[in-house]
């Protein structure tokens, strides 16, 4: 069974698009400052499918582009502006960074009512003591997609692939909250394979191509792949192989978590706006 990611970004923009124009109808713009100083193309791929999303939904999108090679006080300069902007409601700061830059205390810039992204050391700690903040957008895109598909968390074996800031960690927080039995799995994981054949439900955000294979679940197991990879032949796929598809429910890369994210990152956007009305 294939979990549809687009069905539910498809609700999720529609009622974006209500929210923002009732927010222009009080007089303010959604906007959504994003801070960037790099040519990744992958960053570039991820700020245009933002942009694009966003102009469809009514959210204002304002790029700032610094150089590649600006150093953390002409970043820290940047966000500190947009931070002050009272038209701006949220503020998030792409990656990567220029080598040497420090990441850390440039997130900490990022004003707790504007991280729609859940970014900061701030939210993360809000988070973990389960105190309201925005979440990492790809992060509440997995609970939105369990959500969605009604699968039943309480008492069950979660298991996350991952241990990042942004993705792991967050997912298992969350996923700690909504009472399932949360086991985090890593690069140096022994043996891999004997936790995600426990899982009932699987979460994988490793950046490995076919890193989950269908003799690494089980067949009741519900399976969220996050993970984002461009081939050799420039195609997205996931780290789940796609016959997993074929045994469990499967939310598959591409169609799946992506979109939802971005869909996610705009409402947490919106929501700050009306926060403010
Ligand atoms: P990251 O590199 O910061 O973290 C990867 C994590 O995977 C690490 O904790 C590492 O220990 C673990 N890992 C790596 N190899 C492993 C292995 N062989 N076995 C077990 N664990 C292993 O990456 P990230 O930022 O967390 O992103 C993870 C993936 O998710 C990437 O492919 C990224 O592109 C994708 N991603 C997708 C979205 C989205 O919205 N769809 C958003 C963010 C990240």
């Amino acid at each position: 069974m294939i979990l549809d990611g687009k069905i539910i970004t498809r609700q999720l923009l529609s009622d974006l698009s209500d929210q923002s124009a009732e927010c222009r109808e009080h007089g303010q713009v959604p906007t959504l400052a994003i801070v960037m100083a790099t040519t990744d193309e992958g960053a570039a791929w991820y700020v245009r499918s933002i942009q694009k999303t966003a102009e469809k939904c009514g959210v204002a999108v304002r790029l700032i582009e610094l150089n590649p090679t600006a150093d953390t006080e002409v970043i820290a300069d940047a966000l500190q502006e947009q931070a002050a902007d009272s038209s701006v409601h949220g503020l998030i700061l792409q990656t990567p960074l220029p080598d040497g830059v420090a990441i850390d205390s440039l997130l900490s810039l990022i004003p707790l009512a504007k991280d729609v992204d859940g970014a900061s050391p701030l939210a993360a700690g809000y988070l973990a003591y389960g105190l309201p903040s925005f979440v990492p957008a790809t992060a509440a895109a997995v609970m939105k997609m369990l959500e969605y598909y009604h699968i039943p968390l309480t008492g069950k074996h979660a298991v996350v692939v991952g241990r990042s800031r942004i993705v792991g960690k967050p997912v298992a927080q969350l996923l700690l909250q909504a009472h399932a039995t949360v086991t985090i799995c890593h690069s140096r994981s022994a043996d891999l394979a004997r936790y995600t054949r426990e899982a009932d439900i699987l979460v994988v955000a490793a950046g490995k191509p076919g890193l989950i294979t269908p003799t690494d679940v089980q067949p009741d197991a519900t399976v969220i792949d996050v993970g984002t990879n461009v081939t050799a032949d420039n195609a997205l796929v996931g780290d789940v192989d796609p016959a997993v598809g074929s045994k469990t429910a499967l939310s598959p890369v591409p169609g799946g978590i992506g979109p939802i994210t971005t869909a996610l990152l705009l409402q947490h956007t919106v929501t700050a706006a009306r926060t403010r009305t």
